[in-house]
């Protein structure tokens, strides 16, 4: 009944994010293989993979130059610490590329293992940064609800998922958490324009009940992704710079997966005109090829480190890693050479956002939206009312597994389904993937009996 692997897997492997109990009722899905935008699993199934793995393969499955040059490295120097002084090519020449590409006063990286790390590297410098300013008491991190930061102490603590926080005792002090800029669910009544305001107001609400004296920092994605693709009103982030700008306190835009061209832009940022004094990032850093993150730091935060802090002790063992690191390199600099990032803003995120929009018509869809290389659309069972499909979000789990079967990955964050596929997608695989979203739609309306 189950694949060989399937066994082995249920026995001896515990998985992330997953009933581990339900998992060896029904086996994991076995994937074998990928090329382009393509997952292929051990039943010969073929699936367009429109969340690029975890948000992460901007350059598409395949890419054999990648291949290469990790080969090469591994040859060369699979493996040296950058502790206690010393380095190598592939980290200093990965943090001078991506240095080029952030904005102007962002000029040194540190390198992690991942977006997690990178975010526990922000709070130890944050702190850090306060303490070397003289004032200790600038401690507190402001974060979202329903933000997603990471799966480390740290990072589940700034996310602002109930369900990470309920186990083990999450979040950790120090840690608050305000409202999130989710017109469609949280909007009533007011206008998509009024709302952002509002939302971004909470943060000044915050900041004046817990003193200015006592923050450190506000972290925020600039649109949520595991949250459910929520991309704030436009009057949302100009209201969160003009009360930033009023308060001295730092700005942390997570690029986890916003950064690499997501938005037709290198970074974010640049897309919402931000100016952070650090940004994690890691995902689309390698395209996934092999795990890195880091923290891109600003000028303030680097030369208060850097003239006043002495040792910063703080690092991981593959910090900078030099195979990942060289595979990261070669991965900037193909999305360099093909125009990507280029190409997402001018031709392929207008197309698909365009066609994504067409799903707007469909009867359970409630609202699509998106920017860049992102998609979601709502669940619902009557568009005016905005009630849901059915009771505690299961319409997600039930569209999900009909896009599987319909050979596209979608993903559930709760009736929300969500895209991100690889940058690199044509104009013939978006097509591909909205004929069979509409299918899948089609399916679930019928499943519910709403046709
Ligand atoms: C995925 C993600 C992280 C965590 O990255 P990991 O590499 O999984 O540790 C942090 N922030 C955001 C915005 C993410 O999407």
């Amino acid at each position: 009944m189950y694949s060989e692997l399937q066994q082995i897997d249920i026995d001896h492997h515990f998985t992330p994010f997953s009933d581990n109990k339900e998992l060896a009722d029904n086996g994991s899905r076995v994937i074998t293989h990928a090329k382009g935008v393509y997952i292929y699993d051990e039943n010969g199934n073929k699936l367009l993979d429109a969340m690029a793995g975890l948000w992460c393969v901007n350059l598409g499955y395949g890419r054999q130059e990648l291949v290469d040059v990790a080969t090469a490295q591994m040859t060369e120097l699979p493996y040296y610490n950058l502790f206690f002084k010393t380095t190598h090519a592939p980290a200093a020449k990965l943090a001078e590329k991506i240095t080029s590409l952030a904005p102007a006063h962002m000029n040194k990286v540190f390198f992690t293992g991942s977006g997690s790390e990178a975010n526990d590297t922000v709070f130890r410098m944050v702190r850090r940064f306060w303490d070397l300013e003289g004032k200790p008491s600038k401690k507190t991190f402001i974060s979202r609800e329903n933000a997603y930061h990471g799966s480390t102490v740290v990072g589940a603590s700034l996310g602002g998922m109930g369900y990470m926080h309920e186990q083990g005792d999450l979040p950790i002090a120090g840690v608050e958490h305000i409202d999130q800029p989710y017109y469609f669910k949280e909007g009533d009544g007011l206008t998509p324009e009024a709302f952002g305001i509002k939302a971004a107001q909470s943060l000044e609400a915050k900041i004046l009940e817990l003193g200015e004296e006592n923050i450190a920092a506000f972290i925020a994605e600039p649109f949520q992704g595991a949250g459910g693709v929520i991309v704030p009103p436009t009057t949302y982030w100009p209201e969160i710079k003009r009360i930033l700008a009023k308060y001295d306190i730092l700005l942390v835009v997570d690029e986890v997966i916003s950064g690499f061209g997501r938005t037709g832009e290198w970074f974010a940022s640049q897309y919402y005109d931000l100016t952070p004094d650090l940004m994690p990032i890691a995902k689309g850093l390698s395209s996934g090829y092999l795990p890195i993150g880091g923290v891109i730091v600003g000028d303030r935060v680097a030369t208060t480190l850097i003239e006043k802090g002495g040792d910063f002790n703080h690092g991981f063992t593959y910090s900078g890693h030099p195979v990942a690191a060289s595979v990261a390199l070669k991965n900037i600099e193909l999305l360099e050479a093909e125009g990507v990032v280029e190409r997402v803003k001018n031709d392929i995120s207008p197309y698909l956002q365009k066609r994504w929009l067409e799903l707007a018509e469909h009867p359970i869809v409630g609202e699509t939206r998106g920017l860049g290389m992102v998609a979601g659309l709502e669940l619902v069972k009557d568009k005016t009312t905005k009630e849901r499909i059915a009771p505690e979000c299961k319409a997600g789990g039930v569209c999900r597994d009909y896009s599987m079967a319909n050979g596209l990955i979608m993903r559930p964050c709760g009736d929300t389904m969500i895209i991100s596929p690889p940058l690199v997608i044509s104009h013939a695989e978006v097509d591909e993937l909205i004929e069979k979203a509409k299918k899948t739609l089609d399916q679930t309306a019928e499943f519910y009996n709403l046709l």
